[in-house]
């Protein structure tokens, strides 16, 4: 289709003051798709998200939604069905699983179809929960409002393997069925590229490498060497 991607990023650079983290970040979200970014600790990859998300203002390049500049606020996109979920598990623990949702605004009967196994534990105190249990509670919330774009930071931090797939799966159904646009920051390379249609490795705030998941997937060893010796 030649429809613009829902998200993209032309010559970004962007940082915490005048000097830029980012440098001529490109990437593109396309409906339907799951883009992995990855790369080593303090490549830039949570400041391309804050950037993407409206939170920081680029210094150089920009951001496009549908097409079309975007230079509104990070509440304004969220209205506009930007989702965001990050390591923190956003859930309200003294609250049921049920009533999370609720408060949440969340479509219930889409958050079970995504996380079946929420629904037995439905009238359960969060705080009750596993940890993997508050993380899907967590991306339940954020899917069952229907956005068109989830940026996940770390979704899957100090979870059981098990677990992330379980949540990596989900987010992958919800592309697949509802047509969202995933950007998914992950330390669990492999799993990550088992999931996603197109992969960038950041390093130094640069993108080095990019392609489809199955190329990616195929120059494993070179993405293991963007994680070796940053300085
Ligand atoms: P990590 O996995 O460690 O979070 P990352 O790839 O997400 O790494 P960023 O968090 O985007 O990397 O950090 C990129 C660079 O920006 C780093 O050099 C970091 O020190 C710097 N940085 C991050 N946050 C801030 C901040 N709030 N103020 C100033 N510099 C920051």
């Amino acid at each position: 289709s030649h429809e613009p991607p829902l998200l993209e990023s032309r010559g970004l650079h962007a940082g915490y003051g005048p000097a830029s983290v980012l440098r001529d970040v490109e990437i593109k979200i396309a409906r339907g798709q799951v883009v992995a970014l990855l790369g080593p600790n303090g490549a830039g990859k949570t400041t391309t998200v804050h950037t993407l998300a409206g939170e920081i203002k680029p210094l150089k390049g920009e951001v496009l939604r549908n097409g079309v500049r975007d230079t509104s606020p990070l509440f304004r996109r969220a209205r506009q069905g930007l989702a965001y979920v990050g390591e923190d598990r956003t859930v309200f623990m003294t609250l049921t699983v049920a009533e999370n949702l609720r408060v949440a605004r969340a479509n219930t009967d889409h958050a079970f179809e995504l996380f079946p196994e929420l629904k037995r534990l439905a009238g359960r105190r969060t705080g009750l929960l596993s940890g993997g249990e508050q993380q899907m509670l967590a991306l339940a919330r954020v899917l069952g409002r229907g956005p068109s774009v989830l940026l996940a930071d770390e979704l899957s931090l100090g979870l059981a393997p098990l677990v992330v797939d379980r949540l990596l799966a989900a987010v992958r159904q919800a592309a697949d069925e509802r047509e969202l646009g995933v950007l998914l920051v992950e330390q669990h390379v492999e799993k990550a590229l088992k999931y996603a249609d197109y992969a960038y490795v950041l390093r130094r705030g640069e993108v080095i490498i990019e392609g489809s998941g199955a190329d990616i997937r195929g120059r494993l060893d070179e993405v293991q060497d963007s994680y070796l010796s940053v300085a």
